[in-house]
């Protein structure tokens, strides 16, 4: 089993809050399509015959292709692997890039799950945020695309926006709710120095949001969510039963993957390569980077993905994996959390609490391998 991941990494308007690898010169789209289908052809070993089970369009902003172009990728991808066993395709979409043409065409060519990115449902936070869509767009878009027939629906949303907590968290959740999708995933702001919100911090013009009321829009939406029906299964995400994320569920259980495009992530089993952050450096055929996974590599992300879930990290499997020696020393390691209940262990399971997921990376950082 593996997956295929597809970068498409131009956007229309820069978000005030992305630090991701996009570009907005959307003008290259077809020389990158071309490229990627190069690409696709040149690593068709890459997976050693593994069948593909999930694919995903993801970026910047995939809904700027065209049916042609997502389906030129689709069927190159189909040309060179075994794509028999199919179970899930997700596009990520913008909400104002939907219309209920593009919609049914999407599920025409294999597309059975949407990633629309909404992130609030306040027009003055979207606005905030420099997104280029209103409430009113996405909410239409999650319509049309039930209409269209996507019953497999997930959209993102944003908390911890300096000035949009309280009743305007509340709205969003309601909002988010009530339009009935299958799996909401939910982001806490983080401000990075490079980003029009990092300026405006610099600056003073922007403050973040105090810790603990970050917690508290957590904890609201967590209850609101549970109260729903909504599994928690992994720190951003939540579902309704038999809707978990099946792609990213690659990332987090070790199963190899193949990245297609600009800045796109693989992963054999043994090693793991990342393209050119540069569409001009990828359409040229520039070289990916590659790095040999260590021991300690694997078993640092084995802890870190592991201790991501809802479900934790089992240490016979730990066990399993890694050898006594190094069981003994994660056990060692985790009393120190543990005793400062930062850390739960359940018969042979460990993980997080819910009110310490938000700071879980300090706590998995201190459980790694010496
Ligand atoms: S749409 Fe996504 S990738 Fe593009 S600028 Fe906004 S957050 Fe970044």
């Amino acid at each position: 089993m593996a997956g295929i991941y597809y970068h498409i990494p131009f956007c229309k308007r820069i978000c005030s809050y992305c630090d991701f690898y996009r570009t907005a010169q959307i003008g290259r789209l077809p020389q990158l399509i071309e490229a990627m289908c190069r690409e696709i052809e040149q690593r068709h070993d890459y997976l050693r015959g593994e069948p593909i089970r999930t694919r995903y369009f993801g970026g910047g902003t995939p809904s700027l292709c065209t049916i042609e172009q997502l389906k030129s990728l689709l069927d190159t991808t189909a040309r060179h692997f075994d794509c028999t066993g199919l179970e899930e395709s997700t596009l990520e979409a913008n909400p104002d890039d939907l219309n209920p043409q593009y919609l049914n065409d999407l599920r025409t060519i294999g597309i059975d799950r949407l990633s629309i990115g909404i992130q609030s449902f306040d027009d003055g936070c979207l606005r905030l945020m420099n997104r280029r869509h209103t409430a009113a767009q996405a909410i239409r878009a999650v319509k049309d695309a039930q209409a269209a027939g996507f019953d497999n629906l997930t959209i993102d949303l944003i908390f911890g926006v300096p000035g949009y907590g309280g009743a305007a968290w509340e709205r969003s959740i309601d909002q988010a709710l009530e339009l009935g999708v299958q799996h909401i995933s939910a982001y806490l702001l983080t401000i990075e120095p490079r980003t029009r919100f990092g300026v405006m911090a610099a600056k003073g013009e922007l403050t973040e949001v105090a810790d603990t009321v970050c917690e508290e829009e957590f904890m609201r939406l967590h209850e609101r969510l549970s109260e729903a029906r909504f599994d928690h299964y992994e720190i951003s995400n939540y579902a309704l039963p038999g809707y978990r994320a099946r792609h990213n569920g690659n990332y987090w259980q070790g199963i190899p993957y193949l990245g297609i495009g600009p800045a796109a992530h693989s992963f054999d089993g043994d090693s793991r390569q990342w393209n050119v952050a540069s569409v001009e450096g990828y359409i040229k055929g520039q070289s990916p980077e590659q790095e040999k996974l260590t021991t300690r590599n694997r078993i640092d992300e084995y802890i870190m993905t592991r201790l991501r879930t809802v479900e934790g990290l089992s240490l016979p499997d730990f066990e399993a994996r890694f050898g006594s020696g190094e069981r003994k020393r994660l056990e060692a390691d985790a009393r120190q959390e543990m005793a400062a209940e930062r850390l739960i262990q359940t018969d042979e399971r460990l993980s997080i609490p819910i009110e310490h997921l938000l700071v879980s990376d300090s706590i998995i950082s201190s459980l790694f391998a010496d």
